[in-house]
């Protein structure tokens, strides 16, 4: 009935207990984590005081920053062991993350418009039906509210970058981590975002520079990509 794939769920479990060591698999979303962060606070005017849903939380990472910037943070995922990593490295950091283990389905339905900001980050391209998940967040958000998501392209390039080059060649990511074929193109995923009922305002590209080892946000989407929305007022 739910909208996972439990084999996606259990890879994240497995891989958990190494979710905030910053040196493992989990360093590209250390690295990119400051970069989001900014441009998720600038588009939606300052995190302090408002309320945030992270869709897809995982461990934690985003978060555990946006709620150190101020947020009321809540941080909802399906796999148990990233979400018990979360809930006790918040017990070292000091960040406040209420964490539940929920579907975005089921939270829309429990608590609708009640959220400034919604975060859905690098989550779709792991989701059985990504257009359901995108209507969830977009249902959570109040009127005016933002939605961002940020997910893969599918191209030629991005399988030789994200699948070929980052699982296989830098040995960035475990090999298996990515399914080529459930990356979203921009415009599809602006689709899905018009049929969620959410309005696309930015659409912003994000790359890596395997020599100096950083990650950029530019108008490059050929890869990595955000795609910042707005539900209607
Ligand atoms: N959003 C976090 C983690 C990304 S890793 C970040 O960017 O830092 C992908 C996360 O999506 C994992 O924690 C995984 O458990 C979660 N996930 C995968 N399928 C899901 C589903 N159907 N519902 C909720 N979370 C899911």
């Amino acid at each position: 009935m739910s909208n996972a794939d439990q084999a996606e769920l259990d890879k994240f479990s497995q891989l958990a207990h190494r979710w905030w060591d910053a040196n493992s698999e989990f360093k590209p979303l250390h690295d990119i984590n400051p970069l989001r962060l900014e441009w998720i606070a600038n588009l939606a005017g300052g995190l302090q005081g408002k309320r945030v849903v992270d869709v897809g939380c995982g461990g934690g990472i985003l978060s555990e920053s946006m709620a150190l910037a101020g947020a009321q943070v809540t941080g909802i995922d399906l796999a148990e062991k990233p979400l018990k990593v979360a809930k006790l490295h918040q017990l070292e950091s000091g960040a406040q993350v209420d964490y539940r283990l929920i579907a975005a389905e089921d939270l829309a339905d429990a608590e609708p418009e009640s959220f400034d900001v919604v975060t859905c980050m690098e989550m779709l391209e792991h989701v059985p039906d990504p257009v359901s998940v995108m209507t969830a967040c977009a249902r959570m958000a109040k009127p005016d509210g933002w939605v961002f998501f940020s997910t893969l392209n599918r191209n030629p390039k991005s399988y030789l970058f994200a699948i070929v080059g980052a699982e296989y060649v830098l040995n960035m990511l475990p090999k298996g981590t990515h399914d080529w074929s459930k990356f979203i193109k921009p415009h599809e995923l602006a689709a899905f975002a018009r049929q969620a009922g959410l309005e696309s305002v930015e659409l912003m590209g994000m790359t890596y520079n395997p020599f100096s080892k950083t990650y950029r946000l530019e108008r490059d989407t050929d890869v990595n990509y955000l795609l910042a929305c707005r539900r209607a007022g």
